[in-house]
C-alpha cells in the first residue's frame, strides 16, 4: 500500500513515467497487438485484450486508492461483476445479493441464476434475521451495496464481513456511489470492491466502464486470467479518459457533497416533498452507521414527490438543470424516475418489495452553482403546484 494520501495518488497517477520521450502525462497505447522481441521471447505486453499499458495505469491507480492487491478494468460495471460471480461461482454456489440491489445487479444475478449457472437470494440486508438465515446457508459470496440505490440504504460492511467470515463467505461491495474517497470497503473487511467508473471516478458522462479490484494478490492474478479468457476488458482510449477524469476525483467529490447539502437544505422545506432518502439525515435508517464507515455522505439522494403523477411530470419537465437522465456521478445534475427507468427491469412485486414507489425520484446534484439549482427545483415546484 501506498504512504501518499488519496488526492494525491488520484493526481499523480501515471504522472512523469515515460521513459522515452519525458512526457509529463503518460501517452495512450492505442494498439491492439505488440511485436515480439525475438522469436520465441514473450514480451511483457502482447494483445491489449490480455494487457494494455494505458489500461494497466488506471488499474492499478484504482488498486491502490480502494487499498486491493490488484484490480481488471472492465468495459462496464456490469462486466467487473459478472467477471466475479463467473471466476467464483459454480453451479451449487450461493450468492446473496441486496433486495434493493442496482436494477442491472438484480437482472444479470436473477438471469444467470435462472439459467442455472450459480443460486441466488435477494435479502435485506439491514434485516439480521434474514441475514443470518441467508448466512447459514453458507453461500460462496455476500454482493453489499452501500449506499444503495436508489434509496441510499446503508449495510455495516465491517459487522457484515465479520459474520460472513465465520461462516467463510467472500464479500463483494459495490462502491459506485462513494468513490474510495468517501468510502474504502477493503480496509472494513471486504474481499472485492466493483465500481461503475461510468460514474464519480470518471465523473464527466463520457465513458462506460467498470472496475473489479481484489484485496488478495493470488485472487487478482486469478480474476485477471478470468478477465482475459471471456474478454471482459475495458478499451484503452476510455481507460486514457477515465485516468484524465480520475485526476481531479477529490475536488470533485468535495462539491458534488457542498452543492448537495445546499439542495438537501431546500428539499427539506419544500411542501411538495415527503419523506427525503440521504444517509446524512438523522433520521435516515443506517445515518449513525454512515457517520462511522464513510469520509462523507455523498451527494446521491432521492425523495417521494407529494402530488399527482401528473404534477410529478410537470415537475421534471419543468426542470432546466437536472436532466431527465439514468446514470449519475457526472459533473451535470440529473434526475430519475428510478420505478420507469433505472429498475424498471424489476416486477413490480420487486420494485415495491425494495420500497421504489412511482411517487420516488432520485437526485444526482451535479457542479453546477448551487444558487441556480436550488432556483430551479424552486420553479419546477411552483408550476408542478399549479398543475393539476
Ligand atoms: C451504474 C451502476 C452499475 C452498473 O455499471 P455500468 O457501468 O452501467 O455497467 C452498478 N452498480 C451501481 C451502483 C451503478 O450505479
Amino acid at each position: 500500500m501506498s504512504d501518499k494520501r488519496l488526492a494525491t495518488i488520484a493526481v499523480r497517477t501515471g504522472i512523469d513515467s515515460d521513459s522515452q520521450y519525458h512526457a509529463v502525462v503518460p501517452p495512450i497505447y492505442l494498439t491492439s497487438t505488440y511485436s515480439f522481441p525475438a522469436f520465441g521471447e514473450v514480451p511483457q505486453y502482447d494483445y491489449s485484450r490480455s494487457g494494455n499499458p494505458t489500461r494497466n495505469t488506471l488499474a492499478d491507480a484504482l488498486s491502490e486508492l480502494e487499498g486491493g492487491a490488484g484490480g481488471v478494468v472492465t468495459s462496464c460495471g456490469t462486466a467487473a461483476m459478472n467477471l466475479l460471480v463467473t471466476a467464483l461461482l459454480g453451479p451449487d454456489d450461493l450468492i446473496v445479493a441486496p433486495h434493493d440491489c442496482y436494477g442491472g445487479t438484480y437482472r444479470l444475478f436473477n438471469t444467470r441464476a435462472n439459467k442455472g449457472d450459480f443460486k441466488v437470494e435477494f435479502v435485506d440486508q439491514s434485516d439480521q434475521e434474514a441475514l443470518a438465515a441467508a448466512l447459514a446457508k453458507k453461500p460462496k459470496l455476500i454482493w453489499v451495496e452501500t449506499p444503495s440505490n436508489p434509496l441510499v440504504r446503508v449495510v455495516d460492511i465491517a459487522a457484515l464481513c465479520q459474520q460472513a467470515k465465520e461462516v467463510g463467505c467472500l464479500v463483494a461491495v459495490d462502491n459506485t456511489f462513494l468513490s474510495p474517497l468517501l468510502q474504502q470497503p477493503i480496509s472494513l473487511g471486504a474481499d472485492f470492491v466493483v465500481h461503475s467508473t461510468t460514474k464519480y471516478l470518471n465523473g464527466h458522462s463520457d465513458v462506460v466502464g467498470g472496475v473489479l479490484i481484489s484485496k488478495d494478490a493470488e485472487m487478482a492474478e486469478t480474476i485477471a486470467w478470468w478477465a482475459n479468457c471471456i474478454g471482459a476488458t475495458g478499451a484503452p482510449f476510455d481507460a486514457y479518459l477515465t485516468l484524465r477524469g480520475l485526476r481531479t476525483l477529490a475536488p470533485r467529490m468535495r462539491m458534488h457533497e457542498e452543492n448537495g447539502v445546499a439542495v438537501l437544505e431546500y428539499l427539506q422545506q419544500q411542501a411538495m416533498v415527503g419523506t427525503i432518502y440521504h444517509p446524512s439525515l438523522p433520521s435516515h435508517p443506517g445515518h449513525d452507521i454512515a457517520k462511522r464507515q464513510q469520509k462523507g455522505f455523498g451527494s446521491m439522494m432521492s425523495f417521494e414527490f407529494a402530488g399527482s403523477q401528473a404534477q410529478l411530470e410537470v415537475f421534471v419537465k419543468e426542470l432546466k438543470l437536472f436532466s431527465l437522465a439514468e446514470s449519475l456521478g457526472g459533473t451535470e445534475s440529473l434526475i430519475a424516475h428510478p420505478s420507469s427507468m433505472t429498475h424498471r427491469a424489476m416486477s413490480d412485486e420487486a420494485q415495491a418489495e425494495a420500497g421504489i414507489s412511482t411517487s420516488l425520484l432520485r437526485l444526482s446534484v451535479g457542479l453546477e452553482d448551487p444558487r441556480d439549482l436550488v432556483a430551479d427545483l424552486e420553479q419546477a415546484f411552483h408550476l408542478a403546484a399549479e398543475a393539476h
